[in-house]
């Protein structure tokens, strides 16, 4: 009650809770990858900002300490224009031209050149150790370019110590202008190691520092060796300096391994670093997320499904059986005929539609002639037999689709034949007398006699008045005197006379 029949038709089929089922299934797998989505992205996001930060602290550190340096340096440079110098005593000259110079950890040694590569003054004392530097690279590069400013050597092993180093250089110039030599510092490579070991980095990340020319002056975790080598040609290397900074995903070429580079150049300086963020690991606990919550998805969208699916099929079945005990309700069981409930709906329609349409209508009503006694002299099966017998002859006696027959109780037919004529009607009461007649040679085992039947049979013509209970009364009355008439016969009413009693009916029509 009170639900609409359109709700309660879909609730009822089948293919409505398979759709429901997985529709439920589609909006929670759709619901869930974008979550998950949204979970990647944050992940990516943190990953993004950890490397913003990782780099900017580099960077700035690594800025300060290279400043520091050439700061020394420039005033070791200043310094040395101080005419007064060469007559000071040595203590008080390494006092004064090393003033700005810090002695720090990484700091490894600071020394001045002169125009032939000698060391003429060392912060590590006096006098100063002796090596010649008109070899190195940066020593060459000075004496050719006034205008060169601080030189930031490649990595190289210090002759003083055997330490990793990079050396910061200066040019020193005579009063006149011309070449002098150069002072130089050297920031021991270690400083870098302990600088990105405190970084946490993931087991695959890198941390990478280059010249501008190319060189990796810095590899984190693994150290380059000496020389170290030189990526100018690399594809990432290019876009490092190219792009000045930013951020790219792309495979590194040393291991394959996928990463997010993120870059930056050196405030002020020659160089160019970066970190490197393996993908996989940026992405790794969301993995393990995105599996769970994928897995419990998708039981979830299985169990909608599945559920969906075994309702829709439970109400299949309800619904076939509905059917089929309807069809059994409206069956009758020994013959496979309508039986009386069917036959008086069938009836009552099959009255309205000669109404409405004015056709006639016509009724038999069919009893098997002194059944009591194929029972009591063949048994109560063998009378079924021969029931269902008779029954198939009688259906075999009708021809026209709209024709019915129907089991109205125990050894009584009814055959109804909407559109038909009483002329029609005796020649259908003729048949079933004859196919009766045959059926009694027909059935198996015992000798069981023949079979005959009496019909009374009724005709009217609904738009021209009456009642279906009154053809019913007529043809009934007629079957009456059919069987007091002798049985065996078919007796017909007076068309469109309704009898006051069945007995005082009038025979209007032949038996046999
Ligand atoms: P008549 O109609 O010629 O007057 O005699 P009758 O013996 O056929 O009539 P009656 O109505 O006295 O008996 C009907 C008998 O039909 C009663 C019962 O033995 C038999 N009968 C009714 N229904 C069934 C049934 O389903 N199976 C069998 N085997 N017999 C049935
Ligand atoms: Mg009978
Ligand atoms: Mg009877």
């Amino acid at each position: 009650m009170g639900m609409p029949a359109g709700l309660a038709a879909c609730i009822r089929s089948t293919w409505v809770w398979i759709a429901l089922g997985i529709v439920a299934s589609l909006g929670m797998a759709a619901v869930s990858v974008v979550m998950l989505l949204e979970l990647r992205r944050d992940a990516w996001e943190k990953a993004a900002q950890t490397s913003r930060n990782l780099l900017q602290v580099i960077e700035r550190d690594v800025a300060r300490n290279f400043e520091i340096i050439d700061l020394a340096l420039l005033g070791i440079a200043d310094n040395l224009k101080m005419p007064s110098l060469s007559a000071m005593s040595p203590e008080i000259r390494q006092l004064v031209l090393f003033d700005r110079a810090v002695n720090a950890k990484d700091l490894g040694v600071m020394l001045v050149l002169d125009e032939d590569g000698n060391t003429v003054y060392d912060l590590a004392g006096w006098p100063p150790r002796r090596i010649n530097g008109a070899a190195r690279p940066y020593f060459k590069l000075h004496e050719a370019d006034p205008h060169l400013g601080l030189a930031i050597s490649q990595p190289l092993i210090s002759r003083l110590n055997g330490q990793s180093i990079v050396v910061l250089s200066r040019r020193i110039e005579k009063p006149d202008g011309s070449f002098g030599g150069v002072v130089l510092g050297s920031l021991s490579l270690a400083y870098f190691q302990r600088l990105f070991d405190r970084i946490e980095l993931g087991h695959a990340g890198t941390i990478n520092l280059f010249h501008e020319d190319g060189t990796r002056i810095v590899r984190y975790p693994q150290a380059d060796p000496v020389p170290a080598p030189n990526f100018a040609e690399a594809e990432n290397f290019q876009r490092f300096l190219h792009e000045g900074q930013g951020s790219f995903v792309a495979p590194t070429t040393s291991d394959g391994i996928e990463r997010v580079y993120r870059f930056t150049r050196v405030a002020g300086l020659p160089l160019v670093l970066n970190v490197a963020l393996s993908t996989r690991e940026i992405e790794a606990e969301w993995r393990a997320k995105a599996a769970v919550i994928g897995g419990i998805v998708l039981a979830l969208c299985s169990l909608t499904i599945g559920l969906s699916l075994l309702c829709g099929w439970e109400l299949g079945r309800r619904a076939a059986a509905e059917k089929e005990l309807a069809r059994l309700s409206r069956t009758d069981a020994l013959t496979g005929l309508s039986n009386r409930r069917c036959f008086e709906e069938t009836f009552a329609q099959a009255w309205a539609q000669a109404h409405r349409s004015g056709d006639p209508l016509c009724l038999l009503i069919v009893d098997a002639d002194h059944f009591k006694r194929y029972n009591d002299r063949h048994g109560h099966a063998a009378g079924d037999a021969v029931l269902r017998r008779l029954a198939e002859a009688l259906s075999e006696s009708v021809r026209r689709p709209s024709d019915r027959v129907a089991r109205i109780g125990g050894e009584e037919f009814a055959i109804l034949l909407p559109g038909t004529d009483l002329a029609g009607g005796a020649h259908v009461a003729q048949r079933v007398h004859a196919a009766a007649a045959r059926l009694a040679l027909a059935v198996e085992g015992a000798e069981i006699g023949p079979v005959t039947v009496s019909i009374g049979l009724a005709g009217a013509v609904p738009i021209q008045g009456g009642t279906l209970e009154a053809l019913y009364r007529q043809a009934d009355g007629a079957l009456y005197r059919a069987k007091s008439e002798g049985r065996n016969r078919t007796c017909q009413a007076p068309p469109g006379l309704e009898p006051p009693q069945a007995q005082k009916l009038q025979r209007v029509g032949g038996g046999r």
